[in-house]
């Protein structure tokens, strides 16, 4: 198998001081839990600068707790109600708002490490600029790479950034490859990965009953706390979609390399096989600090705050196979996957617009993948891929998905 060199490399001596880290969505699920970990280490990492949307008293908590030197909301309301809150109370901690303020923050030389856990699109642009200027950019949102997978490792490769990824499943292939693997070089006996799944809360809902599940039961996921978006990929297992077009991009495998594999009890994350037969699995609680933790260290390890994994509670580990018919979100996902070019840009947008319509209850549960499935069909995708042509499409995609919504509108 023809090899790439992978955009992971041993750590620095620089390492040893205390490395600076930026949040980008720090008001959310994963950064939360980042600075959680972040708490436990005050000697070996510096908070540099954390970032948000709407949340400003959360992020008020965040600056008096952590003392970052800036502090950035997308939304120019939640900023001017941060500043006066941050002036009222004398912090010496600049206030930005909007993309600028993002992008800026995301490549300050004063930072080591970028935390990329907006969730969407939205996160595109922030995480390239991590990735230009550099940086070790540990990557939890998934949708940039999905979108744009091989440019954001095209251009970590040309900037000298490391990406680490958070995803729980890819921070566990990460830690099952061998490491001549991580610096490219040729075949190091990886015959496939096999891509663990929850199955998420609807795994033995009966197909009849999806079209009428509600925001909050598809919100409900049974082993993992998450924001609202990831929430509903996991019901919709598009999730698992999006991730497979990560872990391509990441690891360098085709779609036909990658085997998904339900596995209710969340404790096996992902495995990797070799071409001797041997599976190698990374496992642990159902707990994001595990990954986030293993990326802020690597190649050392630090403690987490994460319990040991009692094995004589889980007690047993099942394996199935995904019902593609109740969840035809995974066959779209291969599907794009296979096509590559901007395929996988137009079925995340796509997916983002529908989702939020769902969470709107504008649309019922199962209309999700039926407005993704139309944009696909009317919108060829184009096998070049370059930054404009992915935005375009993007953009174009955001469109004919909402047009679709409105068709497919509850009541309408
Ligand atoms: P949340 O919804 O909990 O948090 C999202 C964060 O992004 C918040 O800080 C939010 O700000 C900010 N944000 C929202 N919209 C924008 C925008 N347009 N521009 C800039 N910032 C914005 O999401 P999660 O933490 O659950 O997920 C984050 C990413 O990590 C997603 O891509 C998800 O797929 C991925 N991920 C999450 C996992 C998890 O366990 N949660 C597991 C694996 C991957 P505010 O709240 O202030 O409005
Ligand atoms: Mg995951």
């Amino acid at each position: 198998m023809a090899r790439r060199p992978l955009p992971f490399r041993p750590a620095t001596a620089t390492q040893r001081r205390a490395r600076g880290v930026t949040i980008l969505g720090a008001t959310g699920t994963i950064g939360v839990n980042t600075l959680n970990v972040l708490a436990m280490h005050p000697a070996d990492f510096t908070v540099v600068a954390l970032t948000g949307n709407t949340q400003f008293e959360r992020m008020f908590e965040q600056c008096v707790q952590f003392a970052p030197q800036t502090a950035v909301m997308l939304d120019e309301q939640a900023a001017a109600q941060l500043r006066a809150k941050i002036d009222a109370a004398g912090l010496p901690i600049e206030v930005l708002s909007g993309a600028a303020g993002l992008a800026q923050v995301a490549s300050l030389p004063q930072t080591d490490i970028v935390m990329a856990a907006i969730v969407g699109a939205a996160g595109l642009l922030p995480t390239l600029s991590a990735i230009r200027a550099g940086k070790r950019v540990l990557l939890a949102n998934k949708e940039p790479l999905v979108m744009s997978g091989p440019l954001c490792v095209q251009e970590a490769l040309k900037a000298g950034a490391e990406l680490l990824p958070i995803d729980s499943e890819h921070n566990a292939i990460f830690q099952c490859m061998p490491p001549s693997y991580r610096t490219g070089e040729p075949h190091a006996g990886v015959r496939r990965v096999l891509l663990t799944c929850s199955g998420g809360p609807f795994r033995e809902t009966p197909a009849a009953a999806l079209a009428q599940v509600t925001p909050e039961q598809a919100c409900a996921h049974p082993n993992w706390v998450m924001g609202r978006k990831i929430s509903v990929d996991s019901a919709t297992l598009m999730n698992k979609g999006l991730e497979l077009i990560e872990a391509c991009a990441l690891f360098d495998v085709t779609p036909e390399q990658v085997e998904i594999v339900v596995h209710p009890q969340s404790v096996i994350h992902s495995m990797v096989e070799y071409v001797d037969g041997s599976v190698l699995a990374q496992m642990g609680n159902p707990d994001m600090r595990t990954p986030i933790a293993h990326a802020l260290a690597w190649p050392e390890r630090m403690e987490s705050g994460v319990n040991s994994l009692d094995l004589f509670q889980v007690a047993r580990l099942d394996f199935e196979r995904p019902d593609s018919a109740r969840f035809p979100c995974l066959a779209l996902a291969y599907a794009a996957a296979r096509s590559g070019g901007t395929a996988p840009a137009i079925l995340n947008a796509a997916n983002e617009v529908a989702v939020a319509a769902f969470l709107a209850r504008r649309i019922r549960f199962t209309d999700i993948a039926a407005v993704i499935a139309a944009v696909l069909d009317d919108m060829p995708a184009a096998s070049e891929l370059s930054m404009p042509i992915v935005l375009a499409h993007d953009a174009r995609a955001r469109e004919l998905a909402a047009a679709e919504v409105a068709r497919l509108e509850v009541g309408a």
